[in-house]
């Protein structure tokens, strides 16, 4: 069977816990809307595009980080979250190389904001975007260990050259699967 038509948006508590790992710790899943509903493509505005690379320029040197939320394939919110600083003691429980410009950790308390937010409006978390200031926007080894969302998909951002790339994965089983990222144009 397809990787498509095994999607489920039940949470499997044994994927749940390992997962939050990820996004973020301590884990609050049971406060999150769990998961993204699969979609066939991903639809990015011309606007939410900007958002996020101005996003990755601010923070540069520093990978940023975030979640995209939305209805369907249709992705209308970006959540801007903080990378934790290497001096947070999470990262040196968890095992997270220290250095901010080659990895991304959720803050906990942002991510519990913005998934209480997505489930006041109904909106379903989508995927994660994370940028690479120096390298292509493609899963680093790290991302692909630490990929534990196996229904979102990773967004990510290059700023390796003169114009920014974004490219969308599911990574499962560490396993790299690229998904189409449509672009449009806002109707607002
Ligand atoms: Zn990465």
């Amino acid at each position: 069977m397809s990787r498509r038509r095994n999607r489920d948006r039940t949470c499997d508590p044994r994927l749940v816990r390992p997962m939050l790992y990820r996004l973020s710790y301590p884990p609050v899943y049971k406060t999150a809307h769990c998961f993204v509903e699969y979609n066939e493509m991903i639809l990015l505005s011309i606007k939410e595009k900007s958002k996020i690379i101005n996003h990755a320029k601010r923070e540069t040197p520093y990978e940023c980080c975030g979640i995209i939320a939305g209805v369907d394939a249709r992705i209308t919110e970006i959540y801007e979250i903080k990378n934790l600083p290497s001096d947070d003691p999470r990262i040196a429980e968890l095992k997270i190389p220290e250095d901010r410009t080659v990895r991304y950790m959720m803050d906990p308390k942002e991510q519990f904001q913005a998934l209480r937010n997505m489930r006041e409006r109904n909106l379903t978390m989508m995927g994660i975007y994370h940028s690479h200031p120096h390298s292509q926007a493609f899963p680093s080894a790290t991302d692909v260990r630490l990929a534990f969302y196996p229904n979102v998909f990773y967004l990510i951002i290059s700023l390796a050259e003169t114009v920014p790339s974004l490219r969308a994965f599911f990574i499962v089983d560490q396993k790299i699967t690229e998904e189409k990222i449509e672009i449009i144009e806002t109707r607002s």
